[in-house]
């Protein structure tokens, strides 16, 4: 796929800062936006091109009631037109909470003395892996503070854990990362080790508000982070996540600055980030911040509905953070993975009684229902929960592929390969209720693939429930 290049005050070139902060509110300044120009940009959205950011400009200066209803019912239908009703589903795991820098919004900042800092042990972490794959996990991410302690090598270390532990039918099958940015050589060696996703999110894009925040430590370097994910790309890691946290500064800024990064990625490399997270600040221990840009509930969904028609074939993460009424609300516009069952606590699968203690935590998560508890709400939505993992294993990452620009890849790879995940999951781990429902979910999905396609399906369904694993397209 190739990207045509846009022009910016400052060029794009690999490894080198590209925000430019006034020019940004030089597009967000302008006047509100008219009918026709919002019709304009929905209509290239929904034929599935990424905006530009001028074009991303016009959506967020769309502010009547009518016009915000209108980019809400858009990101509904090209949700449903580019991803169906799959729901892709992964569990975070903490590792370590050690850390050397002083981020004011995070409960594992170094100045806070409250907090218990520990590294799970080898034991420990075996114990966690194994706790998520009775329930039916097979995609992590681990996430870790900035330490000496947490080096490529280390992670590498985990990460090679994570895909090696079983128990029963169960297996890691993708490890994604959240993690401090690493030198070249250092992604290098976590890609070694077969991550999926390597996720670090710029926080704030804002620089003087990011100064602000960032009072000690190595993440104080506002653009060694922002280039984190050249440095990857240099390495060869083609899978990567951004993100911004939301309530530092301006929301508008920061839905401008993830599209400028993503067409940063695309102008370099010529492939854009595989995900985009927005995590909203929750409370956590020794928080320090203003409300100024607290973001209410109804510009958030906004927000989502806004990044979901600027980047059409970017993955879009929602997590626990946020309560389950607004999770189900925001899968219909925007969301495409989200996780379940999640514990944040070091420890906290294998140890279920470490629940929402500020000081164990590194902030307060609003939805701990359990996987099994999603996945039946999901179904009841009519919704596919998947936990595909295909693409990645086969190659099919980065430039070399994009699955959403080929036509038809939909039915033919990611619908098959959610029900032979989602059936796995019904012989494996359910309730004989949840597997009832789950059944009709998988029987209204064969309906709607081609006789070929759905017969291979059903075949392979017929071999998971003799005893096969792992069958995907
Ligand atoms: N230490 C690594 C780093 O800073 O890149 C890993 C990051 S942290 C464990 C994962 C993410 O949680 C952060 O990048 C930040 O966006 C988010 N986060 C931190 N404090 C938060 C809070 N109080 N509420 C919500 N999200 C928070
Ligand atoms: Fe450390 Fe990351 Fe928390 Fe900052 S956000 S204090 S770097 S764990």
């Amino acid at each position: 796929m190739h990207f045509s290049p846009e022009s910016y005050r400052i060029p794009d070139k690999p490894m080198k800062p590209f925000i430019d902060p006034e020019e940004i509110w030089e597009l967000l300044n302008r006047p509100s936006s008219d009918n026709g120009e919002v019709d304009r940009v929905i209509a290239r959205s929904l034929g599935k091109q990424r905006l530009t950011l001028q074009e991303v400009a016009i959506l967020i200066n769309a502010t009547t009631p009518e016009q915000v209803q209108q980019i809400k019912e858009a990101a509904r239908e090209l949700k449903r037109k580019v991803y169906g009703n799959r729901v892709v589903l992964f569990a975070p795991l903490y590792v370590g909470n050690k850390c050397l820098n002083d981020c004011t919004y995070c409960g594992f900042r170094s100045s806070n003395r409250a907090q218990l800092r520990r590294t799970l042990s080898g034991e420990e972490l075996v114990k966690e892996i194994e706790t998520l794959e009775e329930n039916g996990q097979k995609r992590l991410v681990l996430v870790y503070g900035e330490h000496t302690e947490y080096h490529p090598g280390y992670i590498a270390e985990t990460v090679r854990t994570a895909y090696s532990v079983k128990k029963g039918n169960g297996e890691i099958r993708r490890v994604n990362i959240n993690a401090a940015p690493l030198t070249i050589e250092g992604f290098r060696i976590v890609k070694e080790a077969g991550i999926g996703t390597y996720q670090i999110f710029q926080e704030t894009y804002h620089p003087k508000a990011y100064r602000q925040y960032h009072l000690r430590g190595k993440k104080a370097d506002y653009d060694n982070r922002l280039t984190a994910l050249d440095r990857a790309q240099e390495a060869g890691l083609d899978d990567v996540g951004i993100g911004a946290l939301f309530g530092l500064y301006d929301w508008r800024f920061e839905v401008m600055a993830l599209v400028r990064h993503t067409n940063h990625l695309e102008a370099c490399y010529n492939v854009g980030p595989h995900t985009i997270s927005f995590p909203r600040i929750k409370d956590a221990s020794m928080l320090q911040m203003g409300e100024h840009y607290f973001v209410s509930d109804s510009d958030f969904s906004r927000l989502v509905a806004i990044l979901r028609l600027a980047v059409p074939y970017t993955g879009m993460i929602l997590t626990a953070r946020e309560p389950a009424k607004l999770r189900d609300e925001l899968l219909q516009f925007g969301v495409s993975q989200i996780d379940g069952g999640t514990r944040i606590e070091l420890g906290g699968y294998a140890d279920k009684e470490k629940r929402h203690d500020l000081n164990k935590g590194q902030f307060l998560i609003h939805d701990d229902r359990s996987l099994n508890e999603i996945i039946e709400e999901l179904l009841a939505q009519d919704m596919l929960p998947s936990f595909c993992t295909a693409c990645y294993r086969l190659g099919r990452t980065g430039e070399h592929f994009m699955e959403f620009s080929v036509p038809g890849f939909i039915k033919r790879f990611c619908t098959p390969n959610a029900m032979l995940t989602l059936a796995e999951y019904l012989v494996d781990y359910t309730p004989a209720e949840t597997a009832l429902k789950g059944w009709e979910v998988v029987e209204r999905n064969m309906q709607q693939l081609n006789e070929m396609v759905g017969d291979e399906v059903r075949d392979r369904i017929e071999r998971i429930k003799q005893g096969e694993r792992d069958l995907y397209f």
